[in-house]
């Protein structure tokens, strides 16, 4: 994943992923960042997915292990970061009389 600020890399399994605070910032730039999920590109990752699993039963792996990597597939490639200020702006333009 990477900052939408700096474009610094941030790891997914980094500790400023997997803290449960609500305001991340980037390790390199400090600046505020969101992670959300981007449906869009879980959509695009579904066909794959759909196909893969379908290959890993044929195969006989557990639905557990096929789930668990489903999961991890989509985690890694639709969850992305942002600017939380834009989610203000919109809430700010929104309140305006
Ligand atoms: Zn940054």
């Amino acid at each position: 994943m990477k900052c939408p600020h700096c474009n610094y890399s941030i790891g997914f399994f980094s500790k400023t992923m997997n803290s449960f605070e609500k305001n991340r910032v980037c390790p390199s730039c400090k600046q505020p960042i969101k992670s959300y999920l981007d449906f869009k590109t879980a959509m695009i990752w579904f066909i794959p997915i759909v196909i893969f699993n379908f290959i890993a039963n044929t195969i006989g792996l557990s639905a557990g292990i096929t789930g668990a990597i489903t999961v991890g597939i989509l985690m890694l490639v639709a969850i992305k970061l942002k600017i939380p200020q834009e989610d203000n702006k919109n809430e700010e333009t929104n309140n305006l009389p």
